[in-house]
């Protein structure tokens, strides 16, 4: 092995970016991560204003055995950088009825309010559960992590894929088992938070439910940014360097090979390269310059991507006690408006909201006697619905808070001390998204696994792909999964 080979850039501080460098730093490859942002974490973004601390996205944390295997790879203890809390229930889904579900890790209270809605979807849930777990061994335990490099590994995986009916949607798998349509609505809206269509998304996205069964449903004590922090600091002790305000131009490619990355202007040499931007991005930006570059490009905007969101992060000068600290908001319309969502061209009258009030579990993120929240919406991509947000942001920013004032939170602008929102030409502008997507590529079968975008590019055999846009897809869990199939190939090549 050259001395260069030994080294290692890594395009990108989302956590599938960090976890990628925290592997092959304590690998013993010398890592560098440059972020183009003034501070890490990519959609896992921190804001923060007037002592509220805003987690930009995610907030609900599952596997958290995958995060401490990072730790322990660099000999550390995860309890010695961050302490994870438990967060229970895991949501609370509301209904326009007045109606709720509390969705936790305790089966008595489960069946009890299975039961109050269908007596006989208390053993339909059980056959559900099964089935999820059934879905989760094959498609989280033993593929979750493994790169799809050719199409004989898909081959492979087929049989598996048959038996477990993978070409049916999540909600049809549910529908199977479980008759009561609330409930149907409790066990597949999961694959929105990967950004799939419960309706379209292959029934292998119903292993997040035994996932969250599995390992619970957690939330890091100072917020998601405390996570974010935690990871980085592990990877600095072990020796690795972050760049911040540090975005990557290109990619220099010589003899074939990925051999420098250009950052303002500078070439920078490193033996391997890794992007954890954008899949578009990398290749029409980061790749533009070469044939590679511009097919793949191609090849990719002929894909589908996921919905948007539009997010509004709001502090009150109160407390709220009625809320849980994840909520899940259904509008009046499910299949509807998630087919508008994804299928539409133009912004609903109506919406469903996830409503984010981290100070139920950590009171610590906002001032004393104060709570900070978020709330998103899902919506349309750019590419699908060019909504000028502009003038639609505030706008829809005004019909969210006045909706949340009158059902969840009383009194909520008169308590108003501050709001900001993020749209869909925040993600594009912001994240470099392609379509302003919030979760890259969607979750469709046929762009799963081999279909995806692979971990390791097929021309420039020293380029490789973290993150969302890769196997197995977005979510903490998948993108810290596509970081130990990416090292793995790395560290291989190396
Ligand atoms: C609002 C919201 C809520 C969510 N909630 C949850 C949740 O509760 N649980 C969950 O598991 N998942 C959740 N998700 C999904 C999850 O956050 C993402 O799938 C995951 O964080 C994406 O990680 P990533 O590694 O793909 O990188 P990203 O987070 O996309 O980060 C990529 C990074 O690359 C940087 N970059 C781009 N171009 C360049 C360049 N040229 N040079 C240098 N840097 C560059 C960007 O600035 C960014 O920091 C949520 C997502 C959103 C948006």
């Amino acid at each position: 092995m050259n001395l260069s080979s030994k080294t290692a850039a890594v395009i990108g501080a989302g956590f599938g970016g960090i976890a990628l460098a925290i592997r092959l730093q304590a690998a013993g490859v010398q890592t560098t991560l440059f972020e183009a942002r003034d501070k890490p974490g990519g959609r896992a973004y921190v804001y923060e204003d007037q002592g509220f601390t805003f987690d930009a996205g995610p907030t609900v944390i599952t596997d958290p055995s995958a995060l401490e295997e990072l730790f322990a790879l660099g000999g550390k203890r995860m309890a010695d950088y961050v302490e994870l809390l438990p967060v229970a229930p895991f949501y609370r889904l509301c209904w326009e009825d007045g109606s709720h579900f509390d969705y936790a890790n305790d089966q008595d209270a489960m069946d009890r309010q299975i039961h109050a809605r269908n007596p006989a979807d208390v053993a339909g849930y059980q056959r559900f559960l099964a089935y999820s777990r059934a879905v989760f061994e094959e498609g989280y335990v033993k593929l979750g992590t493994v790169p799809f490099l050719n199409f004989r590994s898909m081959v492979q995986a087929g049989p598996a894929l048959a038996k477990l009916q993978a070409w049916r949607s999540v909600y049809s798998m549910v529908s199977k088992f479980i008759a009561d349509e609330h409930l149907r609505q409790v066990f597949s809206f999961h694959s929105l938070l990967v950004g799939g269509n419960p309706f379209a998304t292959s029934s292998i996205y119903a292993l997040i439910h035994a996932l969250e069964r599995q390992w619970g449903v957690w939330f890091p004590r100072g917020g998601t940014g405390a996570l974010v922090r935690g990871l980085l600091q592990l990877f600095e002790d072990l020796g690795g360097t972050l760049r911040l305000n540090a975005p990557v131009d290109r990619i220099e490619i010589s003899n074939g090979r990925a051999s420098a990355v250009v950052v303002q202007g500078e070439a920078l040499p490193f033996g391997q390269v890794a992007s954890n931007a954008d899949v578009v991005h990398t290749y029409e930006r980061l790749l533009g310059h070469v044939p590679r570059g511009v097919a793949e490009a191609k090849r990719l905007k002929s894909k589908r991507f996921s919905m948007s969101l539009f997010v509004v992060h709001f502090g009150l000068s109160r407390p709220q006690p009625q809320l849980r600290h994840h909520t899940v908001c259904f509008g009046p319309r499910y299949r509807e408006l998630i087919n508008d969502i994804f299928n539409g061209n133009a912004l609903t009258d109506d919406f469903s909201l996830y409503l984010h009030a981290p100070c139920v579990t950590d009171a610590s993120l906002a001032p004393p006697g104060c709570s900070s929240h978020y709330v998103l919406a899902p919506v349309p991509h750019l590419g699908q619905a060019p909504v000028d947000w502009g003038v639609e942001g505030p706008l829809l920013r005004d019909r969210i808070l006045a909706y949340l004032e009158q059902r969840y939170i009383p009194g909520l602008r008169r308590d108003l001390v501050t709001s900001r929102i993020f749209t869909p030409a925040d993600f594009k502008t912001e994240l470099s998204a392609h379509h302003g997507s919030a979760f890259s590529l969607e979750p469709l079968l046929t762009q799963s696994a081999w279909f995806r975008s692979h971990n390791r590019d097929d021309a420039i055999s020293n380029l490789y792909i973290v993150g969302a846009g890769t196997h197995p897809g977005a979510g903490v869990p998948g993108v810290v999964g596509s970081a130990k199939a990416t090292a793995g190939l790395m560290l291989e090549d190396a």
